[in-house]
C-alpha cells in the first residue's frame, strides 16, 4: 500500500500539462492505494473538479484571500499541515521553476531529503526507485530513500498523461492563513498577456542560439514563430549575452521541452542544450557549419545562414497559407 499525495500546479483553476503528467505518475505509483490531489489557491475548487479525467477520486482544496499563487512559498504552511494530517508515503510535485522553492521549503520543514527532477519512477513493493539525469544527461542515477516520507518531483514533458475516468470527492481544508504568513509577493509577471503558447506546452518551438548574431536578429525568429503559431526559445549563450530572458532558456539549466517540431536556429547542439530537447518529435536544425553537432540529432538539417534561411522559410509558409485560402 503506497499512499500518494500529488501537488496540483494550476493557474486560476486551469491545470497545467505537467500536473496531468504528475497525476498520471502518482496514479501508477499508488496502484490500488489511495491517491489524493492537493489543490491550493484561487480556482482550486474548479481545478479539483477537472481531476476526474486523470482517475483521481479525492482532492483536498484550500483557498484563501492571502494565497494568490498556489506554487509560491506562501503555500508551504497549509501544504505542510495537509501532509502532517494525511501522513502519506509519497508526495509528488511537478518539477517547475516556481515549485522548486515550495518543494524545498516543505522538505526542509518535514526534514525530508527530496528526490528532484526524476525522469523515471518505479514502485517495487513499496520501495520507490527514482531515476534522474546527472552530468548533463550523460549518467542516470537511481535513488531510493529509506525515509518514511518520500518527496519527489518529476521532470516535465517526460511522462505520458494517462486519462481515466473517476468520480471525485472534494474536501475543503480548514487552515488559518493570515497576512503575516505571506512571505513572498509577486509584483510583476513578465511575458504575461503575450499570445505565444507556453514554451513547456508548445507544439512548435523556434529557438535561437548565438548564431543569430545579435538580439535584434531575434525579430526574424519572432516572425517565424508568428506564422507557425510557435513559442520562442533560446540557448544559454543567448541568455548569458542578455539577448533574451532566462525564462525562455532551453536545456539542462533551462526548460525541458517536448514539441512536435523544434527548429534550432544557429544553435551548435551542446549536450546541455540537447538535454532539454531530446523529447521533441522532429528536430530541424539551421546552421552554417555542416559539422555542427546539432545535425547529429536533427531529423532535417539546413546548412546556411539563419539570416537568409529563416526569412526564406517565412516567405514559403506565407505563400502556402495564401494558396490554401484561394
Ligand atoms: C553546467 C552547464 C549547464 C548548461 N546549461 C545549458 C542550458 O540549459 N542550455 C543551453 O543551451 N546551454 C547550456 N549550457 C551551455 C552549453 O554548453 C553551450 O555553451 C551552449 O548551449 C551554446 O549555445 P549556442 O549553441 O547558442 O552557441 P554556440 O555553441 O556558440 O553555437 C553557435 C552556433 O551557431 C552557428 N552559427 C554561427 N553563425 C551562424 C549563422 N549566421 N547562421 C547559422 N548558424 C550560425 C555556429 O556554427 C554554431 O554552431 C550549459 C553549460 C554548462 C557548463
Amino acid at each position: 500500500m503506497t499512499k500518494v499525495i500529488v501537488f496540483v500546479d494550476h493557474k486560476n483553476g486551469v491545470i497545467k500539462k505537467v500536473t496531468a503528467e504528475t497525476l498520471s505518475v502518482g496514479k501508477n505509483i499508488a496502484g490500488q492505494s489511495q491517491i489524493t490531489a492537493v489543490v491550493l489557491g484561487p480556482g482550486a475548487k474548479g481545478a479539483a473538479s477537472c481531476l476526474t479525467k486523470y482517475g483521481i477520486d479525492r482532492a483536498i482544496v484550500f483557498e484563501s484571500e492571502y494565497l494568490t499563487n498556489p506554487a509560491s512559498l506562501n503555500a508551504a504552511k497549509p501544504l505542510i499541515a495537509i501532509i502532517k494530517r494525511e501522513q502519506p508515503d509519497v508526495v509528488l510535485f511537478p518539477h517547475t521553476a516556481a515549485i522548486k522553492e515550495l518543494l524545498a521549503a516543505v522538505s526542509a520543514n518535514l526534514e525530508v531529503s527530496p528526490t528532484v527532477d526524476s525522469v523515471a519512477i518505479e514502485n517495487i513493493d513499496g520501495r520507490l526507485i527514482c531515476r534522474r539525469q546527472i552530468y548533463a544527461g550523460k549518467v542516470v542515477e537511481s535513488l531510493t530513500s529509506n525515509q518514511t516520507l518520500k518527496i519527489v518531483s518529476i521532470r516535465p514533458n517526460i511522462f505520458p498523461v494517462i486519462e481515466r475516468d473517476s468520480e471525485i470527492k472534494v474536501e475543503e481544508f480548514s487552515f488559518l492563513l493570515g497576512a503575516t504568513d505571506i512571505i513572498t509577493t509577486i509584483r510583476q509577471v513578465s511575458g504575461e498577456g503575450k499570445t505565444r503558447p507556453d514554451l513547456m506546452e508548445a507544439k512548435i518551438i523556434v529557438a535561437g542560439g548565438r548564431g543569430m548574431g545579435c538580439a535584434e536578429n531575434f525579430a526574424i525568429l519572432e516572425q517565424l514563430a508568428d506564422v507557425l503559431g510557435a513559442a520562442v526559445g533560446a540557448s544559454r549563450s543567448v541568455v548569458d549575452a542578455e539577448w533574451q530572458p532566462q525564462c525562455i532558456q532551453i536545456g539542462q539549466t533551462g526548460k525541458t521541452v517536448a514539441p512536435d517540431l523544434y527548429i534550432a536556429c544557429g544553435i551548435s547542439g551542446a549536450i546541455q542544450h540537447i538535454a532539454g530537447i531530446y523529447s521533441s518529435k522532429i528536430i530541424v536544425a539551421i546552421n552554417n557549419d555542416p559539422d555542427a553537432p546539432i545535425f547529429k540529432i536533427a531529423d532535417y538539417g539546413i546548412v546556411g545562414d539563419v539570416r537568409e534561411v529563416v526569412p526564406a522559410i517565412i516567405q514559403e509558409i506565407k505563400k502556402i497559407k495564401l494558396s490554401s485560402l484561394s
